[in-house]
């Protein structure tokens, strides 16, 4: 057995040099280095944003979902949506463990995989029979391989897993929000949260209190998502628009806030067409943090110079130290936030 690259270039089929995520395909092998780690895998949370576009592609076609799933995985190597860019993570058994393996994981432990699908390795063997290809979470049978730098974590006792998976994906952004709130010290910061009743938007909304801002307004879709956020209590002020309607966005907000934008937004939508929307309703000097992966670069870069606004955009890592904890002590102070949760994969399911 020899030793693999720690961030896994050996597994990088095409093109050459290209690290995983970058990579176009990967090699799945199942037989792992020495400081390799290999999962037997039970279910896979597919990204929001990727979710999303197969579904709108194929119109609401569960079977044609899962057939582009399968062809993506078999192609690449990975789950990795050619459109979106974006993968989601998985939770399984460690069912193999090199003996250099720096992870710290031992055979049988059952794991969320905190790195994106976008840079595992995976193989399915069971054709996605069990999915209908009507939900963000997909049972599997296969494996993946975790490398030296991967992260993973064990699935508490007291969650159930798909709660815990759908927790695990979005985790970095309560963790990124209360980092970027605590942060502006010499007052406390008004918070705007778009797409507030999913699940990174949810718990973005408990960060943003835990940090203790000032004032925290939830943008919503529509007026049942409204009713969830009254219902949730975690936001002063709830406010409803459509989220790819800039001047709509931005006066919900701005409205919310007697007239001033927030000092920080955060978009946690999972369509495009959110970045000068979430400019415009952000306050000069403000941060606006992008989690949502249907984010464009150049159009949040290019309209915030159109727009003359002064304001700093984070790009939502999905790795924040700590995260997956702070997302886990999270949901357990908010008996609701559990609520919202289980009811959104209920709704999926
Ligand atoms: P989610 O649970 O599906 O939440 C998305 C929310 O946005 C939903 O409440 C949705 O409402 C709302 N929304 C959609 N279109 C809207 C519009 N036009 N106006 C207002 N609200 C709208 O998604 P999630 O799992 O939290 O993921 C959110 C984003 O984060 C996705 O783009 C995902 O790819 C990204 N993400 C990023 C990372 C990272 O590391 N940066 C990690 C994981 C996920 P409906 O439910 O009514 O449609």
């Amino acid at each position: 057995m020899s030793t693999g690259s720690p961030v896994g270039s050996h597994r990088v089929v095409s093109p050459a040099g290209a690290l995983p995520q970058a990579a176009v395909r990967l090699d799945p092998d199942p037989e792992i280095r020495d400081d390799e780690v290999r999962v037997s895998v039970e279910r896979l949370n597919l990204d929001a944003a990727s979710f999303r576009q197969l579904r709108t592609k194929h119109g609401g076609d569960g079977r044609a979902v899962r057939a582009e799933v399968l062809a993506i995985i078999a192609a690449r190597g990975k789950m990795q949506n050619p459109v979106t860019g974006s993968g989601g993570m998985l939770i399984g058994t460690v069912d193999a463990v090199g003996p250099r393996s720096p992870l710290g994981l031992k055979l049988g432990q059952k794991i969320a995989t905190l790195v994106s699908l976008t840079l595992t390795p995976l193989l399915i063997t069971d054709g996605l029979e069990r999915w209908d290809g009507e939900s963000e979470q997909v049972p599997v049978a296969g494996t993946a391989i975790l490398f030296g730098r991967s992260i993973a974590a064990p699935i508490p006792d007291d969650m159930p897993e798909a709660l815990a998976l759908a927790v695990f994906d979005v985790c970095g952004a309560p963790a990124l929000v209360r980092r970027v709130v605590s942060r502006r010290y010499h007052s406390a910061p008004t918070v705007a949260v778009i797409g507030a009743a999913g699940k990174s938007g949810s718990l973005s909304l408990a960060a943003a209190k835990d940090a203790h801002a000032a004032k925290v307004v939830a943008v919503v879709r529509d007026q049942v998502e409204a009713a969830q956020m009254r219902r949730l209590g975690l936001a002063d002020k709830v406010a409803v628009a459509d989220a790819t309607d800039p001047l709509a966005l931005s006066h919900a907000v701005t409205e919310a806030l007697r007239g001033r934008g927030a000092d920080v937004t955060v978009v946690c939508v999972d369509v495009p067409g959110c970045e000068h929307g979430a400019v415009l309703a952000t306050a000069t000097g403000g941060t606006v943090v992008f989690f949502s992966m249907a984010t464009s670069f150049p159009q949040a870069a290019l309209g915030a110079e159109g727009l003359a606004a002064d304001v700093e955009m984070l790009i939502g890592n999905g790795y924040v130290p700590g995260h997956a904890d702070y997302a886990l002590h999270l949901m357990n102070a908010h008996p609701r936030l559990k609520e919202l949760f289980n009811t959104r994969i209920g709704a999926h399911a």
